[in-house]
């Protein structure tokens, strides 16, 4: 189990023997979900993620409670019924569609999720499992992986080698080349970093003119990294901004993921769920990184409304899996600084 927790410094720790400091940092939870054998334990993680920040010291309950007040209030002053009406005023979609959507998945999949449920059980009945007539939540992650081993004869954790960071990276970027003819090229170095794991990257267009660059922090470091993975910008691409003999200032990206870091001499071996992160991160900062809008406001991802702004991400995500046709040269069309796949 790739736990990362090595820096905390116990003397004789060691990646395979311990001892092993467990947090509830998804590099960590969800092995425990998926592979701990011993239920209490996985229960105990369970419980305890899900009530994070929830009671003691740290209880952050008043102050959803308050956030939640305050944005009724403010709803009510704009002449909205209430804050999900503020929020997509300027989205694409409406409360209305959203919903409708929901709707549409919930009925889609409410019986193929029953099944799979009724599927589970009876797998973990066959395996002599005794809750297997109660399956609860922090035993489904883990009966789900010992089906898909069964079925597949192969777990999460067993493809790990095969998405090396190197090669997952390498993968992404000869995929940026195809779709969009740029290079994407080291430049560690060239700016300061505030972190030695983090990379930076210039990225050229076809005649080898840089157009953008972008730093890439990838690994979890609990103590001072929140969770998730997100991209934002450093600078737009700006016109105004441009320094004296240019004329513009090219836009700098960051890509921050919490990925698995490596272990020992061997890199990060990433989850299939890290590789779909690294893609969907790098769609935004392509998004932003791309754009030939000079005017730095409007630029890249700039006033893009929040679900539209989920296409490019989503777009390259959708990559990872092999869909049986090579990429066509042209599969994209611009279309108000979005991107959008042709039909
Ligand atoms: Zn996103």
């Amino acid at each position: 189990m790739p736990l990362d927790l090595l820096h905390k410094g116990h003397e004789n720790a060691t990646a395979d023997a311990g001892p092993w400091l467990i947090t509830l940092d998804a590099p960590s939870y969800l092995p425990v979900m998926q592979h701990a054998k011993n239920r209490a334990l996985r229960e105990e993680f369970y419980r305890a993620y899900l009530s994070r920040a929830s009671s003691g010291e740290l209880d952050n309950t008043a102050i959803i409670d308050q956030i939640l007040k305050l944005r009724l209030e403010k709803a009510k002053l704009l002449g909205y019924r209430n804050y999900a009406e503020v929020s997509m005023a300027t989205k694409m979609a409406t409360v209305e569609t959203a919903d409708e959507l929901l709707e549409k998945l919930r009925s889609a999949s409410w019986a193929p999720a029953v099944q799979d449920i009724e599927d589970l059980k009876s797998f973990a009945k066959d395996q002599g499992a005794a809750e297997a007539d109660s399956l609860t939540h922090w035993d489904i992650t883990f009966w789900s992986e010992r089906l898909r081993e069964s079925k597949y004869d192969i777990n999460e954790e067993e493809l790990r080698p095969y998405f090396s960071l190197p090669k997952v990276m390498d993968g992404l970027f000869g995929l940026a080349k195809t779709l969009f003819g740029i290079d994407v090229a080291p430049a560690d170095g060239v700016a300061p970093v505030w972190n030695s794991d983090v990379r930076f990257y210039c990225i050229k267009d076809s005649s080898g003119n840089p157009t953008a660059y972008f730093y890439f922090d990838p690994y979890s470091r609990p103590s001072e990294k929140r969770d998730g993975a997100w991209m934002d910008e450093v600078f737009s691409r700006s016109r105004v901004m441009a320094q004296k003999g240019s004329s513009v200032r090219l836009p700098v990206a960051q890509m921050v993921c919490n990925q698995t870091p490596p272990v020992g001499d061997k890199p990060s071996l990433m989850t299939f769920r890290e590789v779909e992160t690294v893609f969907h991160e790098f769609g935004h900062a392509l998004q932003h990184m791309l754009t030939k809008e000079d005017e730095g406001l409007v630029a890249g991802i700039r006033n893009i409304e929040w679900d539209a702004v989920e296409l490019p991400s989503q777009f390259m995500e959708n990559w990872c899996y092999h869909r049986g046709r090579e990429p066509s040269p042209e599969p994209l069309l611009r279309h108000n600084g979005l991107l959008v796949a042709t039909a």
